[in-house]
């Protein structure tokens, strides 16, 4: 078993059926500690960052791509964005929501997400310098279990039939991310009835994608048993983490894109000013020396 988290991306049956599996435990561990989130929206987030990143990986020549869902249930939304680096970043609106567990004795995910709208976003072109626009598509809500969703989007706004499997494991006491991970099997134009239904019996018999996990399963041996007697080619193999673009210089910017009396409000009344990162929850003080800096007038030479 790899001890970092890792995706692999493999293409079978003459290039018509693509298959990506990671193990993400690290990152969503991270992801869940950074936003001290209930063990379903822990769930929920995990499945995201997870889909986020496989669905990023389908695509090249993207720099970056964001899953959004936008839902009524108590959790608020999700907003996961992976980039071509192969990291990715996210957060709930509501990290305490929770809920009992579902007559299964599951995270009830669908519960605290509820219905709503799934947005995909798709930027490319900006890091060479085409400002290409980002494309963006959308469906409904069908399940809220978040894997369900993805599959949904993928056959209707992209029209790739799709396999979709995303789990976390959270153990209790305390609750902790145990094991996080999925795979997303897509059938390309061109696949053959029998490969389609040799993967959908054998991604169906598969053991559920942590209980894999938990037993030290990798990407490699996950897709190995969802894709049973099919047999296929390894494209890439990569490291995945949790990694979020904030810094220090990036919150200083932000404050001086401020109107100067906001600026002035925040050096007399506060003495300071705090930001907090949406995406990681890391905090940025900006103590007087710094609202004085922004404050200065330009030198001019
Ligand atoms: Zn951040």
């Amino acid at each position: 078993m790899s001890e970092h988290d890792h995706l692999i991306q493999v293409t079978a049956a003459d290039t018509s059926v693509r298959a990506l599996a990671a193990v993400t435990t690290n990152l969503v561990h991270e992801a869940c500690q950074r936003h001290g989130t209930s063990p379903t929206a822990s769930a929920a987030l995990g499945r995201a960052l997870t889909g986020a990143l496989l669905l990023g990986q389908t695509f090249k020549d993207l720099d970056r791509l964001t899953l959004h869902f936008q839902c009524d249930g108590p959790l608020g939304g999700i907003t996961a964005e992976a980039s071509s680096r192969a990291t990715v970043r996210g957060y709930v609106r509501n990290p305490a929501a929770d809920l009992p567990v579902n007559e299964r004795g599951k995270l009830n995910v669908s519960g605290i997400v509820g219905g709503g709208m799934v947005y995909v976003t798709r930027e490319a072109g900006f890091e060479i310098g085409l400002s290409k626009e980002p494309y963006r598509g959308s469906v409904p809500i069908v399940s809220g279990e978040i894997a369900e969703d993805l599959a949904y989007y993928l056959a209707v706004s992209e029209q790739i039939n799709s396999a979709v499997s995303l789990g976390v494991f959270v153990s209790p006491d305390p609750p902790r991310v145990a094991a996080a991970g999925g795979f997303l099997i897509q059938l390309m134009p061109g696949a053959e009835a029998e490969t389609i239904a040799l993967i959908e019996e054998s991604a169906s018999r598969a053991p559920h994608i942590t209980e894999m996990i938990l037993q030290g399963a990798g990407a490699l041996e996950i897709l190995g048993t969802a894709l049973g007697s099919v047999g296929f080619e390894v494209l890439e193999q990569r490291e995945v983490e949790f990694r979020c673009t904030c810094s220090y210089d990036r919150a200083v910017n932000i404050v001086s894109c401020l109107d100067r009396a906001e600026v002035e409000d925040m050096l007399v009344k506060d003495q300071g000013a705090e930001l907090t990162c949406h995406f990681c929850n890391e905090v940025y003080s900006l103590d007087v020396a710094a609202l004085e800096k922004i404050l200065a007038p330009p030198t001019v030479m």
